[in-house]
């Protein structure tokens, strides 16, 4: 078995931002950030409709003009333990370089109104199953917990 991300120790694994790895695909860099929003195995992980409410807001913030990043950006999803999301950037790029991307686009979730955008029948696979009120409150926690306080032990995993 091969898969880089298996090889972190989650036992020691914090809340952060990490590089999981950098690809290079035909001369091209591809950074995969590991955006850890929960402490593995130790708090309870994001609810499912929260955390595709949070997807949906990120991918939307991050692929607008307005994230200042949305020509990098190539895949915003969450990951299946829903302890966090993976956000692939073009480019080699550092986790402290990432931070403020990072910590707009979740600002924006934070103060998010209105309704969940592409929660439609013929936009989503499940587009019942949102949850805003969670997701803000995930960001919300995250930002003031982890985000806005950051020290180098949250953008560097655990050696
Ligand atoms: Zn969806």
């Amino acid at each position: 078995m091969n898969v880089t991300s298996f090889t972190i120790d989650h036992d020691r694994l914090l809340r952060g931002i990490y590089v999981s790895r950098i690809d290079h695909v035909g001369g091209e860099a591809l950074t995969t950030f590991d955006v850890r929003i929960k402490k593995p195995n130790t708090e309870p992980p994001i609810e499912i409709s929260a955390i595709h409410t949070l997807e949906h807001l990120l991918a939307v913030y991050l692929r607008s003009e307005e994230s200042g990043i949305a020509d990098k950006i190539i895949y915003v999803g969450p990951m299946g333990c829903r302890t966090g999301m993976y956000i692939i950037v073009k480019g080699n790029m550092s986790s402290k370089d990432f931070l403020p991307y990072v910590t707009a686009a979740f600002e924006y979730v934070k103060d998010f109104e209105g309704k969940v955008p592409a929660a439609t029948s013929k936009e989503c696979g499940n587009y019942k199953d949102h949850n805003l009120t969670f997701a803000k409150y995930e960001a919300n926690k995250y930002l003031s917990e982890v985000l806005l306080c950051i020290k180098d032990e949250n953008l560097n995993y655990p050696g």
